[in-house]
């Protein structure tokens, strides 16, 4: 007999590499070609038009009525000519992914024929009838329509034959059902915040806006052997599955040759992103064994936003053509690496500075640390909020396991910085400051930065939010994430603080400080306050935790109760006055993270139930069987004295497999027991909650015996294609 697996497993091996066609040119010659960007604007619109409409993505000038009709026109003739049929307005609804519904272009013509239309009404706004997409009770109230708008400042794009139209989703009462809605709010609002504190150095800068680079871990499965795996099929992670023997200790595939079949996905996958205007730019094998990594080159953080959402959606149906399966999930596989995606934020002047590196003059140094300092103290203010920003039932798995930033906010500056924060904290003076163009920035002795912080790229993966020389890397967010929750959260958290600081400098100002003096006298205050948010040291060890909590940081690890942070009343408090979310929004998005934590836990419940009972409780008993009648047979060939010595093992062996499944059995009755207790709770709180204290404990129990039968029980009938195979055949 040869189990469906194996089967599997030989069609799996025998696959070779897809022939990837690629054009015959250099990739800066088709990038962007399948994207209404400039060149195209100007090709297809009228000057005017073209006019009216990059002032309006680059000032935010509302465009009328007619300039939307001949934007509209001009787009429509390109995707045509580019073999589109259909338009769609593409939107980020709260389920992390994207949405998209299809419309042809074509309608009556009036006459009994049909034209290919699309109107400028079309383009800038629609009605889905999208009741269904989870809305926190928003849009339950009275009125379920939502509304999708255009975002003109992220191009449009064609997908197969279809042009999407990146919108806002917002709830017919005006509320934010989506994430780019107060991902563009926050933007606005460190663009004002932050022009006002570049001001104080610069007249010039009218403008600052932030940057994104995101990193993007995943791994790719064989799709005939995660066919056959319901956990992978319906989780996107293993429930069940011992370690392979090897898996990877020997850090033989980090950084490693990049296995054929895989190269030529990334290829393919590459020249999809390059042709839809994404700057792919970095690929290399991850620590996990059939674990990647793809990243781009930096971008304004909504475009980049947008990009990393569309990425998700290509690398999976590009990974299809390869006969594989694309895992974004945080934790595919117990002992290995899971996934996360490093969000590189930097804030950026219309002048081309980069305020997170240290400048040449001593100006620039000292506006440098005045954004540095700022950053740290929103951090450590908001620190509950950022790991609320990235929590969620699956990234849990992930952080706080050894492999992944720790499920505390501490920031990472590296010696040099800390060396120079130091000094300013411990500077005697009243604060005498002096900007000497030949010898740099003096604070008191506190000579130039160094110029070697530029190239100070920190190798300590502990830490969750570290200085990489000209940015800040946030490295808890998940793998399967929509960046724009840690997004939002960090740039209205700067925002806010930059705001306070600038206040704070007029008020001191006024009584009679210089400006310089102002400045140094609350930098030196705030590197005091803020300082327990800095760790430099081993974000793994048991001593932080113990260390983190009495410094005062947030070291919750429970998920529904860190979900609470979104309506703290000192969270609502900032949101708010920076315009970026109401109380509404906030309670409406605690619930819906809350109702998801609990559906993906109710989810794996049930596949792990189905699992043992169809899968793994019969073939340990067909398995017994075979022992014991082994047995039986055996007894009219050996005298009993004999017999009792020649089926010692054989006994134990059937002992054993009794004790697990016994286990197993009774670990799925309690489970169901809780699932049914927590499914009788209204409260989507309290209901995640005792998802989280009394269903969650009991998979780990449950597998644990699961995971000794597939080392028992004979390789030829174990149904579920094994560690060994879903890593390393590839
Ligand atoms: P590493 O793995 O060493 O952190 P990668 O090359 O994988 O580095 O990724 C670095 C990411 O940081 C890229 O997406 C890159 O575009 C981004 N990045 C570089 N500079 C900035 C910056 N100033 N602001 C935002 N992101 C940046
Ligand atoms: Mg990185």
């Amino acid at each position: 007999m040869t189990t469906l697996r194996f089967r599997m497993v030989e069609e799996a091996i025998k696959r070779k590499a897809v022939d990837v066609k690629f054009p015959d040119k250099p990739a800066s010659e088709y990038f962007g070609i399948h994207v209404f960007n400039r060149e195209r604007m100007a090709e297809y619109l009228e000057e005017g038009v073209f006019r009216a409409l990059t002032d309006s993505i680059d000032n935010g000038k509302p465009l009328s009525r007619e300039i939307a009709d001949d934007v509209a026109r001009g787009m429509k003739k390109w995707a045509m000519k580019m073999g589109a049929t259909h338009y769609t307005h593409w939107f980020q609804p709260l389920t992390g992914g994207t949405a998209e519904k299809h419309d042809a272009f074509l309608e009556w013509d009036g006459k009994g024929g049909m034209i290919e239309e699309f109107s400028g009404k079309l383009l800038i706004q629609q009605e889905p009838d999208a009741s269904s997409f989870p809305n926190g009770g928003i849009r339950n109230t009275f009125e379920a329509r939502g509304y999708s708008a255009w975002d003109a400042a992220s191009p449009a794009f064609i997908v197969d034959t279809t042009l999407c139209i990146p919108t806002v989703f917002i709830s017919y009462t005006g509320e934010a059902l989506d994430y780019k809605v107060p991902l563009l709010k926050a933007e606005q609002a460190i663009n004002k915040a932050a022009t006002e504190v570049c001001r104080l150095f610069d007249p010039s800068v009218s403008r600052v806006v932030s940057y994104l680079g995101w990193e993007q871990e995943y791994f790719l499965v064989d799709e005939g052997l995660w066919a056959v795996r319901p956990d992978l099929m319906l989780t996107g992670r293993t429930l069940v599955g011992h370690e392979s023997a090897k898996n990877q200790q020997l850090e033989d595939h980090y950084f490693g040759a990049i296995p054929t079949r895989v190269m030529a996905f990334m290829k393919e996958l590459e020249l999809e992103c390059l042709k839809l205007g994404i700057p792919v730019k970095t690929r290399h094998n991850e620590v996990a064994p059939n674990q990647f990594e793809l990243a781009p080159v930096y971008e304004r953080t909504n475009l980049a936003n947008d990009h990393n959402q569309l990425l998700m959606v290509i690398m999976k149906k590009v990974a299809r053509r390869h006969s594989f399966r694309l895992l974004l999930h945080e934790k595919p596989f117990k002992g290995v690496n899971g996934s996360g995606k490093h969000c590189n934020w930097s804030l950026g002047t219309d002048g081309g500075v980069n305020l997170l590196s240290p400048g040449k003059t001593p100006q620039e140094n000292l506006q440098f640390i005045t954004f540095l300092v700022n950053i740290l103290m929103a951090v450590y203010k908001r620190n509950g909020l950022l790991k609320a920003s990235i929590a969620s039932a699956t990234n849990a798995h992930r952080l706080g396991a050894n492999e992944a930033p720790p499920a505390i906010i501490s920031v990472f500056l590296g010696s040099q910085l800390t060396e120079v924060l130091n000094q300013i904290e411990q500077s005697r003076s009243e604060g005498t400051i002096r900007m000497d163009d030949k010898s740099g920035f003096h604070l008191d002795g506190v000579s130039h930065i160094p110029e070697l912080l530029i190239d100070n790229t920190d190798r300590n993966r502990t830490s969750p939010f570290a200085f990489t020389g000209n940015r800040f890397e946030f490295r808890a967010a998940g793998s399967s994430a929509n960046c724009a929750r840690a997004m939002i959260v960090l740039n209205t958290a700067v925002a806010h603080q930059l705001k306070a600081f600038k206040r704070e400098v007029d008020v001191l100002m006024l009584k009679g400080k210089t400006k310089e003096n102002a400045i140094y006298t609350l930098l030196k205050e705030y590197i005091r306050r803020c300082n327990p948010v800095r760790f430099d040291g081993n974000g793994y060890g048991e001593e932080w935790k113990e260390e983190a909590r009495k410094r005062g940081l947030d070291c919750e690890t429970s998920v529904p109760v860190i979900l609470g942070q979104f309506v703290a009343p000192e969270v609502v408090k900032m949101f708010a006055e920076c315009g970026v979310l109401s109380k509404k929004e906030l309670e409406a998005r605690e619930e819906v993270y809350l109702e998801t934590y609990t559906k993906k836990i109710q989810i794996e419940a049930r596949v792990l139930g189905d699992l043992v009972i169809n899968h793994v409780v019969p073939v340990a008993s067909r398995y017994q069987n075979m022992l014991l009648e082994k047995i039986g047979r055996m007894s009219g060939l050996f005298s009993p004295e004999r017999l009792e010595v020649l089926t010692k093992h054989d006994m134990e062996m059937i002992e054993r497999l009794s004790v697990h499944i016994a286990e197993i059995q009774s670990g799925v009755e309690q489970l169901a027991d809780a699932r049914k207790r927590a499914n009788k709770m209204t409260d989507p709180k309290e209901k995640a909650m005792a998802y989280h204290d009394t269903v969650v404990p009991f998979f780990d129990r449950i597998r644990y015996h699961i995971d000794k039968l597939e080392l028992y029980i004979d390789d030829e009938m174990w149904p579920l294609p094994k560690y060994r195979e879903l890593l390393f055949v590839r």
